[in-house]
């Protein structure tokens, strides 16, 4: 057992942390660890922080380790942040920490994992910490790619490019960490393209897969002007319905937890004074919903995309490996349907859906003009 069980599909990756753990001398004090999302940038650099942290150099079970990886080690600060931007004050805390001893640990270890989610003068605080941080400090900053964070951070770090795991790959961490058949595994890690949280999900919620089936019958269904507006409503309504399971519980642990702390009840009427802070949470609250009904649409996109990529191969006669495997009836009735062209426009109307949801267009309006696209011609 080692801390690097979890990392999967990055073998380049391992072996160069690993030969940095071992030679503590050398250490490089600024990581930018990218890769695409669901590729485990965060679970590399749990494993990396618990393999520096640990007198075995990451045996996966003695205490620095076990408390590095369940986010419990003293030395090690993780950010993770919901927002869409880190708070420059969250900042300004981690430099202050930065500057600190480590308490019981080898090293102090800062974890960002979204460091492509600060703004300029955000990153301007953190320049110089992660420029000449003191001996005993070392930042991971995480983000999807090289290009997300500002050139004067890029040029401060050493960088390590995480890539998609092979579907194999993910599909035996599954197997192995939540015990899922292998079927399922296989199935799940496909039709999530190797991402890691999102086959996961699929491989132990049988809802979860129902949505993504419910989804990509859509595409299926539609004929008409009529369907299309339909479909449109129905698809804008499942990612609600996602976005409303995922944030739902956590939200309202969070008020509970804030009220608690403002020593209030909860069915008590607020006084003015602490009335603020709540409506300030729910604002947040509600910023995070948004942001995550977008991600679940963006999702939907993707797993659209994926559909009539499997189409496309199937008209072409290709032998490539399809995607979606548990829907090869839909794949072939869509293939039979329509000639190659159109499946070409039809992911050209899914992409240009992704780039108006990005731009931020009402959900419901990109994904209409996207569904009317997807009708069948002549
Ligand atoms: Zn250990």
């Amino acid at each position: 057992m080692s801390v690097w069980d979890e990392v999967v599909g990055q073998e380049h990756v391992i072996d160069v942390l690993r030969g940095a753990v071992a030679e503590p001398r050398a250490m490089t004090h600024s990581w930018l660890f990218t890769g695409p999302p669901g590729s485990g940038r965060s679970v590399a650099a749990r494993a990396f922080a618990a393999a520096l942290q640990c007198e075995a150099g990451g045996c996966g079970v003695c205490r620095a380790c076990t408390t590095t990886l369940g986010g419990s080690h003293a030395d090690v600060t993780v950010v993770a942040t919901d927002k869409v931007t880190i708070g420059i004050d969250e900042v300004r805390d981690l430099v202050g920490r930065a500057a600190r001893r480590p308490s019981s640990g080898r090293w102090q270890i800062i974890i960002v994992e979204d460091a492509d989610r600060m703004l300029e003068r955000t990153t301007n605080v953190l320049l110089k910490s992660i420029e000449e941080p003191p001996a005993h400090t070392v930042w991971i900053l995480c983000a999807p790619s090289t290009q997300d964070v500002l050139p004067t951070i890029r040029s401060r770090c050493r960088s390590v490019v995480l890539r998609v795991p092979p579907v194999e790959a993910v599909a035996g961490l599954i197997e192995r960490r939540d015990g899922a058949e292998p079927q399922v595994a296989l199935e799940a890690a496909r039709a999530a393209q190797s991402h890691i949280g999102i086959a996961r999900r699929l491989a132990r919620d049988p809802e979860a897969r129902a949505r993504r089936t419910q989804i990509l019958e859509i595409a299926r269904d539609i004929r008409g002007v009529g369907d299309a507006v339909v479909a449109a409503g129905r698809l804008v309504a499942v990612a609600q319905a996602e976005a409303r399971a995922a944030t739902q519980e956590r939200d309202a642990a969070e008020k509970a937890e804030l009220l608690r702390a403002l020593g209030a009840d909860a069915g008590q009427t607020l006084p003015p004074r602490l009335r603020s802070q709540v409506s300030e949470l729910e604002r947040d609250q509600k910023r995070r919903a948004t942001r995550y009904q977008r991600d679940v649409l963006d999702r939907a996109m993707l797993d659209l995309l994926s559909l009539y990529r499997d189409v496309l191969l199937l008209q072409l006669g290709s032998d490539v490996e399809p995607v979606n495997t548990a829907m090869s009836g839909t794949v072939r009735a869509l293939a039979a349907d329509s000639e190659p062209l159109q499946t070409l426009r039809r992911m050209d109307a899914v992409g240009q859906a992704r780039e108006r949801l990005d731009a931020n267009v009402a959900p419901l309006l990109a994904v209409e003009a996207m569904t009317v696209a997807l009708r069948p011609q002549g």
